[in-house]
C-alpha cells in the first residue's frame, strides 16, 4: 500500500501534517507546531506516532516536540546545523542524508534561507515534499537569517523536483500570495487558474495544499525569478536571477 498522509491545521495558520507508512505502521509528523492537533489527527488516523521530521528551528515548528515525545517516546530527527536550537532532538541530518519513515525513504534537501539551517525532506518514490517555510503555494518564506541569494538557490533545488512532486508547506498563506503575484505578473494564465482553485478550495473549507511543482513553476512569482518577461516587468532585464528573486520578496515584504 502506499504512503498516506494527513493535513490538519495548527496554531493560527500553520499546518499539521502525518507521513504513515501502512506497511510498517511507522508514522512521522512533519515538524511539531502544536501538540493538542497532533494527538488528535493521531486519535483520529489510528496512527501511532514513531518519527518527528524538524524542518527548522522556529518555535511554531518545534514547540509540541516535548510533549509528543514524552507521550509516544518518537524519534526526533532534525537540521544538523540548528540542532543546538531545537530540544530533544535524536539525529541529525543534512544534504542528501536519507530518512528511514518505515520503509519510506526520504532524501534531506538543504534548503537555507528563511533559517540558515532549514531543510526539506522529499520522498521521491511517493513524489511527496516537505518544504516547512521555504515554499509556499505562490509565495515563499521570509530570508530571516540567510540572504536572497541563498534563498533562491535553495527555491531552485524545490523547483528541480519532479513536476508532479506534491508538497506541503508549513503555513495557509496561498490567498494573500495569490493577491500579491497578480502584482507581479497580472497576465499569467496559470496564476489565474491557481487563483480560481484556490478559492474554490478555502470556500468550501479546505486547505489550498497540497500542490504540485509544476503548477508552481508555471504560478509562483517567486519561481520565475529567471523569466525574463518577470526581470522585464520590474525593471530588471539582465540582472542575476537571484536579483529579481530579491526585488520580488522585497515587494512582498511591504506588500
Ligand atoms: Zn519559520
Amino acid at each position: 500500500m502506499a504512503a498516506q498522509t494527513y493535513l490538519f491545521p495548527c496554531l493560527n495558520d500553520n499546518f499539521g501534517v502525518l507521513i504513515h507508512d501502512p506497511q510498517s505502521g511507522v508514522t512521522a509528523s512533519i515538524d511539531a507546531p502544536e501538540a493538542a492537533p497532533i494527538e488528535a489527527a493521531l486519535k483520529k488516523t489510528g496512527w501511532r506516532l514513531t518519527e518527528i521530521l524538524v524542518t527548522h528551528h522556529h518555535a511554531d515548528h518545534t514547540q509540541g516536540i516535548g510533549e509528543l515525545k514524552n507521550n509516544h517516546q518518537c524519534r526526533v530527527v532534525a537540521p544538523r546545523a540548528e540542532a543546538a536550537r531545537i530540544a530533544h532532538v535524536d539525529e541529525t541530518v543534512g544534504e542528501g542524508d536519507t530518512v528511514k519513515v518505515g520503509g519510506l525513504s526520504g532524501r534531506v534537501i538543504e534548503t537555507p534561507g528563511h533559517t540558515a539551517g532549514h531543510i526539506s525532506y522529499f520522498f521521491p518514490v511517493e513524489k511527496l515534499a516537505f518544504v516547512g517555510d521555504t515554499l509556499f503555494s505562490i509565495g515563499c518564506g521570509r530570508v530571516i537569517e540567510g540572504n536572497p541569494e541563498m534563498m533562491w538557490h535553495s527555491l531552485l533545488k524545490l523547483r528541480g523536483l519532479p513536476d508532479d512532486t506534491q508538497f506541503y508547506c508549513g503555513h495557509e498563506y496561498t490567498a494573500a500570495n495569490i493577491r500579491f503575484a497578480k502584482t507581479i505578473e497580472p497576465n499569467n494564465q496559470a496564476l489565474a487558474a491557481r487563483a480560481d482553485e484556490a478559492s474554490r478550495q478555502l470556500a468550501a473549507g479546505k486547505a489550498t495544499i497540497p500542490a504540485t511543482i509544476g503548477t508552481e513553476k508555471a504560478a509562483n512569482p517567486f519561481l520565475r525569478a529567471d523569466d525574463a518577461e518577470v526581470a522585464k516587468s520590474l525593471g530588471l532585464s539582465g540582472s542575476p536571477a537571484w536579483k529579481v528573486f530579491a526585488e520580488i520578496r522585497e515587494r512582498k515584504n511591504r506588500f
